[in-house]
This record gives C-alpha cells, sequence and structure tokens, in this order.
C-alpha cells in the first residue's frame, strides 16, 4: 500500500542529528541526551559500505526491528526525491498515519544523513525525538555488531563514571583473562545504551607495544574473576 503515503518535500525534513532528548521520570529528574556522536557514528559505518550495500543492511535492521517488535509494524520504503534516494523506515499502522503515530524516518542512502519530517517534529516533538534516539542508537548497535572491526566500541575503558581509588587498584591488578590466556587488567566499562541506561561490562587490558587491546567478557564474570572484581571493590 506505498500509494497511501504522503511524501514531504525535502525542505520539510529536519536533520536528526542535531536533535536533542530530554525526558522526565517518575521521580522528576531530567535527563537531557545529545545523540549526536551516535548519529554522525551511524553515517560514517554507512558511508562505509558499498552503496548498494547500505540499503541491503538497512533492509535486514528493519526486518529485525519488525521481527522483535511485531506491534510497532515497522516497515520500509524507497523513495527518490530531486535525485535523492531515501530509505524510509517507517512505524505505526496506517490507519493512525493521520493522527501522527506513524513516524517515518528518512535516511539519505548516499550521504548517510538521517531526517525525520519538521511536521511530525512540531506535532509530538518528544515522541518523535525519542524514537529518532532507539531508531540512530540501534542502527548504531545492528551496525557494530555486523562489521565489529570498523566499528569498535568508542569509550575507554575506566573513565568518568568510575572512582579513582577503584581505577587505581583495578590497574595494579593483573588476572589471567579468560578470553586469550594472557596475564591483563580487569577492567569495569561503562556505556550507556540505546534507552539512556548506564550499564557496565567486563574487559580485560592487554599493552601491546605501548597500546591496550581489550578482550570483551561481559556483563558477567567467571567465578574466579568475580572473586579478584569482590576484593579489589570493583563489584
Ligand atoms: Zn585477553
Amino acid at each position: 500500500m506505498p500509494g497511501a503515503y504522503r511524501f514531504v518535500s525535502l525542505q520539510e525534513l529536519a536533520q536528526a542529528g542535531k536533535l536533542r532528548r530530554e525526558w522526565t521520570t517518575h521521580t522528576g529528574r531530567t535527563y537531557v541526551k545529545d545523540f549526536s556522536q551516535d548519529y554522525y557514528k551511524v553515517k560514517e559505518l554507512l558511508r562505509n559500505l558499498p552503496v548498494d550495500q547500505r540499503e541491503l543492511y538497512l533492509r535486514m535492521y528493519v526486518e529485525d526491528l519488525a521481527r522483535k517488535y511485531p506491534r510497532y509494524q515497522f516497515r520500509y520504503q524507497i523513495r527518490r526525491y530531486n535525485g535523492y534516494r531515501f530509505f524510509i523506515i517507517r512505524r505505526g499502522s496506517i490507519q493512525d498515519s493521520g493522527r501522527y503515530k506513524e513516524i517515518p524516518i528518512y535516511i539519505d542512502l548516499l550521504s548517510g544523513e538521517i531526517f525525520v519530517p519538521r511536521s511530525y517534529l512540531r506535532k509530538q516533538p518528544k515522541l518523535v525525538i525519542a524514537v529518532i534516539h532507539y531508531r540512530i542508537s540501534g542502527l548504531l548497535a545492528f551496525l557494530r555488531a555486523k562489521f565489529p572491526a570498523v566499528a569498535p566500541e568508542p569509550q575507554r575503558p575506566g573513565r568518568k563514571h568510575e572512582g579513582k581509588a577503584e581505577k587505581k587498584k583495578a590497574v595494579s591488578k593483573t588476572v589471567i583473562c579468560p578470553k586469550c590466556g594472557r596475564p591483563g587488567t580487569l577492567t569495569k566499562r561503562w556505556v550507556i545504551s540505546g534507552d539512556g541506561k548506564k550499564r557496565y561490562y567486563w574487559y580485560v587490558g592487554h599493552k601491546k607495544n605501548g597500546k591496550i587491546k581489550w578482550c570483551y567478557i561481559g556483563k558477567y564474570l567467571p567465578p574466579s574473576l568475580a572473586k579478584v572484581a569482590k576484593e579489589l571493590g570493583l563489584k
């Protein structure tokens, strides 16, 4: 039923990378999330792919979404406007489109830029920005999983969220890495996930030629390392 959609002109599209998300929790705390970094990373990842593959991977991403969240009826379309080729991710039911429940996200297949129609932003800014935020962080996670070599996790371990004392102790403690069997430093690494929550994962760092190579251990430590982490006050 693609004919049922109304298409907007290019002037009506707002670039998604410049948006900021603000939300208040039930406790009254307000959060602001600037997702421009993720945005540019997604753009870069898309541009690293040959043009025909950009479409292929975006399709895989939407098919994944549709399987995971059937109630949102995710689907995609490819449309041309004045020589631009857009991959459009749609969400919501066709019947709801008149009530702005459907939120289309336009991805320029050539530049990798992501847009949203301004009319949607005006009507429901919070919902629309939240959806863009989910799409961008979701796309980033998806592309990272597909291309781990070109898109390693960006945050350095042991920064910002860790206390100084913990960090000091962590670097002084050597463990045997369960991944590669070499000695290394057990470190807790914090990431902000797509839903804006802070989560941590365990890594073992190995020094090599002045650089540190990180082995990913995961959310949970094997029992031997869990004991070490406890001793270090990392848990
Ligand atoms: Zn290792």
